[in-house]
């Protein structure tokens, strides 16, 4: 079965970090695409001072020339906050015959139980997990979670033979970035952060004058 990664995230910037877990997922899972939508408004986030129309072209941007990424801008469209649950419903809609597959750090998965109708989202998806640089090592599983819990080593098609239902972790840790940090380098401009946010990414946002104050 065709596997599609899901994408979400605020992108506030989006930086290297991002890139580097949508190519593990890519090429681990084998997926035909990975699917980048940006948040409008993320539930568990002070409202970004960055539109998300920036913030979607900044998308945009950092992904032309990757045959296998996709920008979908479905929850900038719809109203209010931007719920997962409500974007995979949609997403499983548009590909009812795909396994979707949403992919998130592990510091995401930790605070998964906050996220609205959270027990749903597996009803729609498989989880991948990725390490992130200061988290854990292991994944722990919420308890609602056991059971469902695959190893890629010992079954790497498991993904590829349901819809939706498992979870996995791949150990690999993206280079250690994030968005908050990027925004305080990119508020005194000396800082150096060009290894860290696509060089096309950074430019539009000199030239938008973003992440000024
Ligand atoms: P912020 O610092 O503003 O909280 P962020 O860098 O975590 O932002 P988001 O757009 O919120 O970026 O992240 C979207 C998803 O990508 C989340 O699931 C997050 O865990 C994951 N992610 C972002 N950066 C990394 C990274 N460097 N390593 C692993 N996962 C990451």
């Amino acid at each position: 079965m065709e596997i599609i990664g899901i994408f979400g995230g605020t992108f506030n910037p989006i930086h290297n970090g991002h890139l580097a877990l949508a190519h593990t997922v890519l090429e681990t899972l084998h997926c035909t695409q990975i699917r980048f939508i940006p948040a409008a408004l993320p539930p568990h986030k002070t409202t970004p001072t960055v539109s998300a129309q920036h913030r979607a072209a900044m998308v945009q941007l950092a992904i032309q020339g990757h045959a296998n990424f996709v920008l979908d801008t479905c929850e900038l469209e719809r109203y209010g906050a931007s719920y997962t649950v409500e974007t995979l419903l949609h997403q499983r809609q548009q590909f009812p015959d795909a396994a979707l597959c949403l992919m998130m750090g592990q510091d995401s998965y930790q605070k998964l139980p906050t996220w609205h109708r959270w027990l749903e989202l597996l009803d729609y998806c498989h989880l991948v997990v990725v390490h992130r640089a200061e988290s854990e090592h292991n994944l722990t599983l919420h308890t609602a979670h056991q059971g469902k819990f695959i190893d890629m080593t010992k079954a790497p098609n498991a993904f590829a033979a349901a819809h939706n239902g498992l979870i996995s972790f791949l150990p690999i840790t993206p280079p250690d970035i994030s968005s908050t940090r990027m925004r305080a380098q990119l508020r005194h401009a000396d800082d150096i952060v060009h290894n860290e946010i696509p060089p096309q990414v950074l430019h539009f946002i000199q030239e938008n004058l973003l992440y000024q104050s």
